[in-house]
């Protein structure tokens, strides 16, 4: 018997469960998350902090690290000073307070190192994907993560899609046709970076040409499926 459009009735839009997975991994994270930072005597949002600072590169103003993670100004003040007194991060003075820049402290790298324990149980699940499949579920979640920055939803990434050293689709060579213009070197979608520390913010019209020109091009892609 054939009955092809039965599951359509009777299910909820894919969207709708997508956002229902992540949601579940979401819950994953906040509860494993940092769970070998504790016994250091950090917390999983301290440790969050670290991280932002780590992939911050040249160091972050307090302002700058508070909208990467979602919290008021007040609250990072919080943890950031709890960081500096277990010296983990330090403050690099400016021309004047606003100018103050946070940054790891040698301490706080290795931290890092010895407790990030959290991308391992991730890692080791998103890795029954095949190369294929990875690839194409980080290109979907740096449409994801473009539309959110786009929206006002999160604070802006240092994505290779927003940076001002990419050059999408800019080689013949399917496995590598991006080129990075920092580094001078060609790389492929299984290469994109979400946080890089070389990131320049591209001005906003060239910005919006390398979103057409990356997701006109990209396989399976719709053009304008995502706002420009
Ligand atoms: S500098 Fe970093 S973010 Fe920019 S294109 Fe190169 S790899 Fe991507």
């Amino acid at each position: 018997m054939n009955r092809p459009a039965i599951f359509d009735a009777l299910s909820e839009p894919v969207s709708r469960r997508i956002t229902s997975g992540l949601s579940r991994i979401a819950l994953v994270l906040r509860t494993q998350a940092w769970r070998g930072a504790e016994p250091e005597g950090v917390t999983p949002t301290q440790a969050q902090a670290l991280t932002a600072l780590r992939e911050g590169g040249e160091g972050m103003r307090l302002a700058e690290l508070a909208a990467q993670l979602g919290v008021s100004a007040p609250t990072m003040s919080v943890r950031v000073n709890a960081l500096i007194a277990k010296g983990l991060v330090v403050r690099e003075a400016g021309v004047d307070k606003r100018s103050i820049r946070l940054r790891l402290s040698p301490a706080g790298a290795e931290l890092l190192e010895r407790s990030a324990r959290w991308p391992d149980f991730l890692a080791r699940a998103v890795g029954v994907l095949d190369e294929r499949e990875q690839e194409d579920l980080l290109r979907s979640l740096v449409k994801v993560i473009r539309t959110l920055q786009v929206e006002g939803d999160v604070a802006p990434q240092r994505m290779c899609v927003t940076c001002s050293h990419f050059r999408p689709f800019a080689h013949p060579d399917a496995s590598l046709p991006h080129h990075c213009a920092y580094v001078d070197a060609p790389f492929g979608d299984r290469h994109l970076r979400l946080a890089c520390p070389e990131h320049e913010d591209a001005p906003p019209p060239q910005q919006r040409a390398a979103w057409e020109r990356f997701t006109e091009q990209a396989p399976g892609s719709a053009p304008g499926s995502a706002p420009a």
